[in-house]
């Protein structure tokens, strides 16, 4: 059973390669990011919420996606697994996530992404998306740092944590993941 959490910075890769993947794997890919996006194309309530925190660059407050993310785990096509990209993003997430998969005696591992910060910026300018402006990155780059780097010792020091080196061609990285996931599903 594969069940991943994608974890690195923004920039890093994590919604390509996480997509990628799970079409390959055929498992659903749940990018809280995309999520939230189509909210706030929708104008849905919860878009219209998020919406200021997210063209800023800050995260979205947890209240606004913790059922969201359970709901979401729960339905059908997410009972053979799934690709989580972008969640959890701080220590509260994590800990959130962690009691469901025990609730549900599942288990999940977590990918790293690793991406050195030079490489970072100068991906993150040349996507276009509406919250990739200089000033956003640099408070995402910051919200990361703070908030959501702990989560690699979170993992880490529950032996779940895989560490890839993003910095590297698309294939190659592609490659790393696909092991990681038969390495999984030969466990
Ligand atoms: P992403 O597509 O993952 O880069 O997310 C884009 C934006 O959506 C982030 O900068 C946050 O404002 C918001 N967001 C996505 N996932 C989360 C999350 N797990 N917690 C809080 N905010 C989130």
């Amino acid at each position: 059973m594969t069940r991943l959490i994608f974890l690195g910075p923004p920039g890093a890769g994590k919604g390509t390669q996480a997509k990628l993947l799970a079409e390959v794997v055929n498992i659903p890919h749940i990018s809280t990011g995309e999520i939230l996006r189509s909210a706030v194309a929708a104008q849905t309530p919860l878009g219209q919420k998020a919406k200021a925190y997210m063209d800023k660059g800050e995260l979205v407050p947890d209240e606004l996606l913790l059922d969201l993310v359970r709901d979401r785990l729960s339905q059908a096509d997410a009972q053979s697994g799934w690709i989580l990209d972008g969640f959890p993003r701080n220590v509260s997430q994590a800990a959130f996530l962690d009691d469901l998969m025990q609730e549900t005696h599942q288990t999940c591992t977590c990918v790293n992404l690793d991406v050195p910060d030079e490489v970072l910026v100068n991906r993150l300018l040349g996507r276009g998306r509406s919250d990739d402006t200089p000033e956003a990155i640099r408070t995402r780059l910051e919200v990361y740092r703070k908030e959501t780097a702990p989560l690699i010792d979170f993992y880490g020091e529950r032996s779940v944590l895989r560490v890839v080196d993003g910095d590297r061609s698309m294939a190659e990285v592609t490659n790393s993941l696909k092991q990681i996931v038969s390495e999984q599903q030969g466990q």
